[in-house]
């Protein structure tokens, strides 16, 4: 997840390639709670692994389910609609609504002392209408907090079933979903008919739970949205192994990507395919209207640019509320305005949806019109891109929505605002889209931090890298591993070896993860970072051959979305057009001590004048070498931190940075 202040894409060039998206949060905990109520075992693949899964996961533990958790599959056993024992049981809901308002239904049908409590928000969340229904039904719910609100206690029920059920459904459609789950359990013997009292809202969500009561044996006859019957003789039957559709909201965005950017291979959306049981997989018509070309199997979709410009449009956009958003960001790719219309309800959402739209949109240069309910998006010509910072409202949707904004054709970069609000309901969004697109490579930014040993390259370029949610790249680490693999291999490290060491740095099997080093099987973080090790570093580095060999490998790493790469000869040899080159220094005094403070604190004894006299040497054979000799790029920035601290060091290369932005 990138948890920095903005996030720059640059600008994006081409999309193709395999997304698996999470998968749906709805339907998780649905499934989950359903597999609980059956008898025998039920495998769930592809489960979300997020906060509200796991507490309903700890509360069917604490029920007496099996569970057992295998990566993304949960295999359930079910409690055959019996609890196994009736000791007290209390509950933490933690603030997950998926899991709260359908257990206290379930549990509360079945019968027990089961006490449900949250976190603050929780406390704040109302549950009032779904506790009347359940109390009209024969419930036992006490709350234990204020009137209508959780925490709860609930009791064994006495039931009465003659009557109709009555719900509101104009507050949340959660409570209908909640009792259709549970009232299967008290179905043996007799019909139960439920009664919505008042417009239902989010019609979508109430399909979802019918299909998946389909899924698991259960028919519930529908009459309009008025009312539902579940039929005499219903029981849960285990669908044995089922599962968990991808979110098919979060698909929209790749959807979009594949109709704005996949005019070679297509884009292929694992995990959720065109008979979705999710209200907004119809997003896919409404793309396909603007261009889009979408093949689809049972648990794929792949998407192809088609039309293009993309055709504008105009839609009543009431059945798609949250994926219609990404519709006014294609908008800007179009040939002709769009108008989505009856979007009311995007006024109340995270945010204020159609202002965010509208006003991002503007930012980026275009034209557009707003109401009320609707929203019209002008398209906008490449001459006409304006390069700006994307405010996302701490809205995940307008965060997605505006990266498409980064395949421009004036190939202008965008920067998003708090690219965390993703976390919401897709925490990895960015890598994923960084992993199936492309930029030309003189796009993708790369900042040079170069300099001797000791001046601190490492430490700034890798706050500068995580400042920005760069990739870093430690190129002297490359040295030191190509030494230790050279001297592991029985080499001298001397020019008389230089082609076979050469030969086994090119084809080094090394991959840096987090913060540790990894030679093939070996973990060679330790190893490498040892004074001896530095030295052997520049002995090899003399070595012109070695030093070619190692070209290809530290190119691979200027990926998306940019790259710090540290050295001595970034500047000048690795990445010569770089937009930021900056040179690093300090006394070789203030080096010596530094490194002096740092062997100690590791418990290593050494002594100063060692190191400095060891450190001038490394200067005087990088300095000097024929092959990418030690010194400043003609265009690179000097820093002189021997009296900075690394805060003001940091600072100082961002301020820098940000002076080369357009934004
Ligand atoms: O930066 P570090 O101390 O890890 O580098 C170890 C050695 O690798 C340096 O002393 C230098 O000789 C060599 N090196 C290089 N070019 C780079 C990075 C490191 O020659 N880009």
């Amino acid at each position: 997840m990138f948890s920095t202040e903005f996030l720059d894409l640059p600008p994006l060039q081409s999309a193709s390639g395999t997304i698996t998206l999470p998968g749906s949060k709805s339907i998780s905990n649905r499934v989950l709670l359903l597999s609980a109520l059956c008898q025998g075992t039920t495998v769930v693949h592809d489960i979300l692994d997020s906060d509200d899964t796991r507490v309903m996961l700890a509360a069917l533990r604490q029920l007496g389910c099996g569970v057992n958790e295998a990566g993304t599959t949960v295999t359930i056993t079910g409690l055959g609609g019996q609890l196994q024992h009736t000791q007290p049981i209390e509950f933490f809901m933690g603030n997950a609504g998926t899991a709260m308002r359908p257990l206290t239904a379930a549990l509360a049908v079945l019968g027990g002392d089961f006490t449900l409590k949250g976190v603050a928000r929780m406390h704040e969340r109302p549950i009032g209408d779904l506790v009347d229904a359940l109390r009209l039904l024969g419930c036992h719910i006490e709350y234990l907090g204020n009137d209508g609100f959780p925490p709860l206690r609930i009791g064994k029920p006495t039931l009465k079933l003659d009557q109709p059920i009555q719900v509101r459904g104009d507050v949340s459609s959660q409570f209908l979903t909640a009792l259709l789950m549970a009232l299967p359990l008290a179905a043996k013997n007799r019909a139960i008919v439920i009664e919505v009292v008042g417009e239902l809202i989010s019609k979508p969500y109430i399909d979802i739970t019918l299909n998946l009561l389909e899924r698991f044996g259960i028919q519930v006859q529908r009459d309009g949205w008025q009312r539902f019957t579940i039929p005499a003789g219903s029981s849960y039957q285990s669908p044995k192994t089922i599962h968990v559709e991808a979110d098919a909201s979060s698909a929209s965005y790749f959807i979009a990507l594949g109709a704005i950017a996949a005019d070679g291979p297509p884009v292929r959306i694992q995990g959720v395919g065109a008979d979705s049981i999710q209200g907004d997989i119809r997003f896919m018509d409404a793309a396909a209207q603007m261009g889009a070309q979408i093949t689809s199997g049972p648990n794929w979709l792949e998407v192809r640019r088609g039309a293009w410009p993309l055709k504008g449009i105009e839609l009543d956009c009431n059945h798609i509320p949250d994926a219609a958003m990404t519709l006014a960001v294609m908008a800007l790719y179009a040939d002709s305005p769009t108008t989505l219309r009856n979007i009311a309800s995007w006024r109340v959402k995270e945010t204020d949806r159609i202002h965010a739209m509208a006003t991002e949109c503007r930012k980026l240069g275009a034209q557009v019109e707003e109401s009320a309910d609707w929203l019209k998006v002008y398209p906008l010509p490449k001459n006409q891109w304006k390069p700006a910072s994307i405010h996302t409202y701490d809205d995940h949707r307008v965060a997605m929505c505006f990266s498409l904004a980064a395949f421009n054709a004036a190939h202008i970069p965008v920067r998003i605002e708090d690219p965390k609000c993703v976390a919401k309901t897709f925490p990895d969004y960015f890598e994923a889209l960084f992993s199936i697109t492309r930029a030309d490579t003189p796009h993708i930014p790369v900042i040079c931090i170069d300099g001797p040993t000791a001046s601190g390259k490492g430490t700034l370029a890798s706050r500068v890298a995580q400042a920005l949610g760069y990739h870093y790249l430690d190129s002297g680490a490359l040295y030191r591993i190509t030494a230790l693999a050279a001297i592991q291999t029985g080499l001298q490290l001397d020019a008389a070896h230089e082609n076979t060491i050469a030969d086994l740095a090119r084809t080094l099997p090394v991959r840096f993860e987090g913060e540790s080093v990894w030679l093939g099987s070996q973990d060679v973080s330790d190893a490498i970072r040892t004074e001896e090790a530095g030295m052997n570093a520049s002995k090899v580095s003399v070595l012109p051959a070695v030093r070619t060999a190692l070209v290809a490998l530290q190119h691979s790493f200027q990926r998306l979305p940019g790259l710090l790469a540290d050295g001595r000869d970034m500047g000048t040899v690795i990445f010569p057009h770089a937009p930021l080159k900056v040179y690093l220094t300090a006394s070789a005094a203030q080096r010596a001590e530094r490194r002096h403070k740092q062997l100690i604190s590791k418990g290593i004894s050494t002594t100063l004048d060692s190191l400095r006299a060891d450190l001038e040497a490394r200067d005087a054979r990088d300095s000097n070498r024929s092959v990418a000799p030690l010194k400043p790029a003609q265009d690179a920035l000097q820093l002189d931190n021997s009296q900075l601290s690394i805060e003001a060091s940091v600072d100082q290369v961002l301020a820098w940075w940000r002076a080369k932005q357009p934004f």
